[in-house]
């Protein structure tokens, strides 16, 4: 069966959201998500999105951002990011976003490698408070279509022109015919044995974009985040306690009870003081601990970490949370242009499976999110632009269940045989294909 519309976006993350709130109010589009809505990493976030303060903040806030990516970021990306900070918080605050406040407008928290507090926060669910927001928007648009449960399986190209999808939903297989496709289908923790991210955020877009010729940038870029929740048996993701717990004061403890790292290092650093640290110690964890401040700021500031680590026993207002690193975030992928436009033509990557070059080698906290609003921004004020001189061009496609399944197997082992030859170190932290 085959359907038509002028923009395909898949992945309902803040990029897809985002980016569908962004185009115009006469295209037809299609929003998919291999799961459910709610179902993305966007939902998972804690700490926040960075923004520069003030005219002053942008060249600081480009600095530090240049520092934590060992200055390997894209220099013209980045500014772009700090310079169209504020604009795509202001349009969150439009769309009914209550940042939390104090009697001087934002309360701006600090995360690691941040010179300054520029990270404005929903208390420790910013992630969820963006996500409801925009979605409930996003129902009110009439041209803007949701499928859930459906899957890309592939694209549909022709001479280096996207012309749209080819999806499973329910045990069927459709042909999805767009003028333009925009991948947003997120990073690759679910192909990591210990992740952050929610298990069915696999890399999809990346492996159908190699499958497909398209260019890929810095697949070994990955990041591991110094802080989730060590749990001795592994109950599908690993949670995060956020960075802004150490941004907070939170301190980092051996078994012993010392310090033994600067808690506002970048993650690189956190994590791999934390690595050594367990391997000495020969322990499957260390400590954060943030008991020492009052209950009832704990409970209001970070309402959701103390809620989940209570459900597994552990009070944080009385003892210190044991936590480990985990996978959390891949800085390469797609490589876009900074209208993120990818390789093939008509066919364009927004958020974590894009690779804008911002984050460099070692993505500043808080930046994701950011990233995801400005390059989605841009992304559809291009399609809106030229979307009236694009051909919509439908040809057969034949597209078997069976043959979709195997695609599916296919994609998979397509992205972790990369992953292995860019990462060997990882082979073994890796899911079987
Ligand atoms: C626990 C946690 C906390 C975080 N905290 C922060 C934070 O405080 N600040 C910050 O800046 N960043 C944070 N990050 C990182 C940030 O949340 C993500 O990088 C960002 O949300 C990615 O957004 P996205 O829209 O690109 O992808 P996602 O939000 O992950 O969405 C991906 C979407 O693609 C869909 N999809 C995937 N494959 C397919 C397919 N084949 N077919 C159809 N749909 C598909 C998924 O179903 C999903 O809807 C955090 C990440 C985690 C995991």
């Amino acid at each position: 069966m085959d359907l038509v519309f002028d923009v395909l976006i898949v992945g309902t993350g803040l990029a897809g959201i985002y980016s569908a709130l962004n185009l115009d109010k006469n295209l037809k589009v299609l929003l998919i998500t291999k799961t459910k809505v709610n179902e993305c990493n966007s939902n998972l976030a804690q700490g926040g999105i960075s923004v520069a303060r003030d005219s002053d903040d942008i060249e600081i806030f480009i600095k530090d951002t240049l520092n934590a990516g060992k200055d390997e970021n894209n220099l013209i990306a980045l500014r772009i990011l700090a310079n169209e900070s504020s604009f795509n918080i202001n349009k969150l605050v439009e769309f009914g976003i209550e940042f939390d406040k104090n009697e001087k407008g934002f309360e701006y928290t600090i995360e690691g490698a941040h010179s300054v507090n520029r990270i404005i926060h929903c208390k420790d669910s910013t992630g969820k408070e963006v996500i409801n927001a925009l979605y409930k928007e996003i129902k009110k648009r009439k041209n803007i279509t949701i499928f859930e449960d459906t899957q890309l399986i592939d694209l549909i190209t022709d001479n280096n022109i996207c012309y749209g999808g080819a999806v499973l939903k329910n045990g069927t297989a459709y042909n999805i015919f767009s003028k333009v496709t925009i991948l947003a289908t997120g990073g690759i923790g679910g192909l990591f044995k210990s992740s952050t991210n929610y298990r069915s955020i696999t890399g999809d877009g990346i492996a159908i974009a190699l499958k497909n010729n398209v260019k890929i940038k810095d697949l070994g870029y990955i990041q591991i985040h110094p802080t989730s929740l060590y749990e001795n048996k592994l109950r599908g993701r690993r949670m995060l306690i956020s960075e802004a717990v150490r941004g907070e004061g939170g301190k980092l403890l051996n078994l012993k009870g010392e310090r033994f790292v600067d808690e506002l290092s970048a993650r690189d650093v956190v994590t791999k003081a934390i690595v050594n640290e367990q391997f000495e110690t020969k322990s499957a964890y260390v400590y954060l601990d943030v008991s020492f401040k009052s209950n009832e700021y704990i409970k209001n500031r970070f309402p959701a970490i103390f809620k989940e680590c209570l459900k597994i026993g552990i009070n944080i207002t009385e003892k210190p949370i044991p936590v480990t690193p985990a996978q959390h975030y891949l800085m390469g992928g797609i490589e876009v242009d900074v209208y993120s436009r990818t390789s093939m033509t008509n066919l364009f990557a927004c958020g974590e499976v894009s690779c804008t070059g911002v984050h460099g080698r070692n993505r500043l906290a808080s930046n994701s999110l950011l990233e995801a609003l400005v390059f989605s921004k841009r992304a559809a004020d291009l399609i809106n632009n030229d979307i009236e001189n694009i051909e919509l061009k439908k040809f057969y496609k034949q597209n078997s269940i069976k043959s979709l399944t195997a695609i599916e197997k296919l994609n998979k082992r397509i992205i972790l045989d990369s992953l292995k030859s860019v990462r060997e170190d990882f082979v073994n932290e890796l899911v079987e294909c």
